[in-house]
């Protein structure tokens, strides 16, 4: 019988989007649900971006551009990486995709050889495994430990790396957990790469989302030799409330990026035009839409943190980035719920979504059994609600 290749029957399709499409189901037959699942901002893209999206349109800026995004969009992305990040690329050296998301799997298509290795700390966002198995790649997982806050221990790095190593995919401030990595861990993990010498993919695209002054410091911007190996990803999506327009962005070493051109040419082309020229102005303004949005997400944090560790049976710790908390809800499993015994946080996902139309996702997701994520950013009426129906769901087991 005919069969689909070996490699698209290793794929799971992601998790984050089908409790997405499951809860937005849910919503569409009438049910109240509470969304905590999928990770995107509440807010409106601003107003002076949307502003630029329609001239470029009238203007008819609605051609092919060039695959790696036009020169005006790279050059303001390079003014991005030096001001933020103290980097220094030319415009040869930035590639625009559709999405972060593209931009990671096109690095992965242009670092991969088929059987390399591919470390990841875990937990871990939803797509890197399944990226790295697209690519050709193995996944190799670095655990993190939750009494380390879940941020990666950079001997833990080391012990795994093996003759097929190829690269490191990090990710601060990190999805699902929100540790950031400090300047000194992620020097210890840059001069690892360095003597054993593996690429790093930096993801890098909550670096905006930080509370209680915590420093975002990209991997690349400690030192050239680091820099020389690296791929900084970033993207519009979480910084200016974008998900839907599709613009990510890589920097890294011309020969890297004009491979990851290569690939990009003959998949998808550039990214959308018009979406293009709306990040050019995104990037040209922006902050004080951007420090609204901050404020909103830590006060959030805050709440949906106390209110969870107010809930017997639940706990949260205070995450110091991104939009994400890690509920523990190991104290739920092996308890019932009407009958049925909650084994996994699948199973305690599952309930309460059927049960109190609560959307989360459930941790192995992202390779940690016993906690579900939780993405904050909703507003604080629907984060209190959310708890409450998941306080009542907890006082209901058995
Ligand atoms: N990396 C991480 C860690 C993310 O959470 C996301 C959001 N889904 C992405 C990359 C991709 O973002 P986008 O493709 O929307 O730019
Ligand atoms: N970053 C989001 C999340 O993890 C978006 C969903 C996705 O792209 O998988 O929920």
């Amino acid at each position: 019988m005919l069969q689909i290749s070996r490699r698209a029957a290793q794929i799971a399709p992601s998790a984050t989007l089908a409790i997405d499409a499951r809860a937005k189901a849910l919503k569409a037959e009438g049910k109240d649900v509470i969304g905590f699942g999928v990770g995107e901002p509440d807010f409106d893209t601003p107003a002076y971006v949307r502003d630029a999206a329609h001239q470029a349109i009238e203007a008819g800026k609605t051609r092919y551009t060039p695959v790696a995004g036009t020169l005006s969009l790279r050059k303001k992305i390079a003014e991005k990486f030096l001001r933020d990040n103290g980097l220094v690329y030319e415009p040869s050296e930035i590639i625009v995709s559709s999405g972060a998301k593209q931009s990671i799997y096109t690095a992965l298509c242009a670092l991969v050889d088929e059987g390399d290795e591919v470390l990841i700390p875990s937990p871990y966002w939803v797509s890197y495994p399944e990226m790295v198995k697209m690519a050709g790649g193995v996944p190799v997982f670095v655990p993190c430990r939750h009494e380390d806050g879940f941020r990666v221990r950079p001997e833990e790095i080391a012990r795994r790396v093996t003759g097929r190593t190829k690269a490191l995919l990090l990710n601060s401030p990190s999805n699902p957990n929100g540790c950031v990595l400090p300047r000194k861990t992620l020097e210890e993990i840059a001069a690892i790469a360095v003597e054993k010498g593996f690429y790093v993919i930096s993801d890098e695209i909550y670096e905006k989302l930080v509370y209680d002054g915590c420093e975002h410091v990209s991997i690349a911007s400690l030192g050239e030799k680091i820099k020389a190996q690296t791929v900084v990803v970033n993207g519009a999506s979480k910084a200016y409330a974008m998900t839907g327009w599709r613009i990510g962005y890589a920097g890294g070493p011309a020969q890297i990026v004009k491979a990851m051109t290569a690939f990009q040419s003959h998949s998808s082309s550039n990214a959308c035009s018009v979406s293009q020229y709306a990040v050019e102005a995104a990037l040209s303004g922006g902050e004080e839409e951007l420090a609204d949005m901050v404020r909103a997400f830590d006060a959030r944090r805050r709440l949906i943190c106390r209110l969870i560790d107010e809930t017997p049976g639940l706990a949260a710790d205070l995450p110091e980035g991104a939009f994400y908390v890690m509920m523990d809800v190991r104290a739920a499993l092996g308890k019932r719920c009407e009958g049925v015994t909650i084994e996994s946080s699948h199973d305690f996902a599952s309930l309460l979504l059927e049960k109190k139309c609560v959307a989360v996702v459930p941790g192995e997701a992202f390779g940690e059994a016993g906690f579900v994520r939780l993405s904050y950013a909703v507003g604080e009426d629907k984060i209190r609600e959310g708890v409450r129906r998941m306080a009542e769901f907890m006082a209901s087991l058995t």
